[in-house]
């Protein structure tokens, strides 16, 4: 990832901003950091959860991400340091691509079970193809009127596993923004939602 080639890039790269977008997004990993961003993992621990990153890869890309302005990073406690990540307004813009990805992988990728992933747009409740607009209700979809849950072809141990976490994860987020809110704290990161209780 690119961080630190941008100035050069910019030199030599068109005035295309598929190309200058790629710099920063067309990168495995950033996008699985991302995906997970959207899961809601906000600590270290979780990316190395959900994804099989390794640690040194994953600092490289949490660093990278944040320099871009697609994360913040903020401490969740002082003695010692520890620290989260929290998606910037950019980094929330990068929705509509992970969908846009993940359809390509639903559509000519394939799964023996059914995509192991779904999404369900809360605005009417229902699963929608993964994409920028709910195919049901033609709402556009951002961060916060979705939630990725688990899809037919999601079975098995490291499924459940998954769950778990994602499980942990909410919990502990729901526990953190309920004291943030009364303290008018996380002014500048987009909140989203992973609450999910499958419905069908
Ligand atoms: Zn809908």
């Amino acid at each position: 990832m690119p961080a630190k080639s941008a100035a050069a890039d910019a030199a030599v790269l068109p005035l295309c901003s598929i190309a200058r977008a790629s710099q920063v997004l067309a990168d495995p990993w950033a996008l699985l950091v991302l995906r997970d961003c959207f899961r809601g993992a906000t600590r270290f621990e979780d990316f190395l959860s959900l994804s099989a990153v390794s640690r040194t890869v994953l600092a490289d890309r949490l660093k990278d991400l944040v320099a871009e302005g697609l994360l913040t990073k903020g401490a969740y406690q002082q003695h010692p340091p520890r620290f989260d990540y929290r998606l910037t307004p950019a980094g929330a813009d990068a929705l509509p691509m992970l969908l846009a990805f993940m359809h390509w992988g639903d559509t000519h990728r394939d799964h023996a079970n059914g995509p192991p992933v779904q999404v369900r747009h809360h605005g009417c409740g229902r699963i929608m193809p993964a994409g920028a607009y709910c195919s049901h209700c033609r709402l556009p979809v951002d961060a916060s009127s979705i939630s990725f849950e688990p899809g037919p072809g999601a079975k098995g141990a490291e499924a459940q596993r998954i769950a778990k976490v994602l499980a942990g994860i909410r919990a502990r987020e729901g526990r953190a923004n309920a004291s943030a809110s009364e303290q008018g704290l996380r002014s500048g990161t987009v909140s989203y939602s992973t609450v999910s209780t499958p419905q069908d």
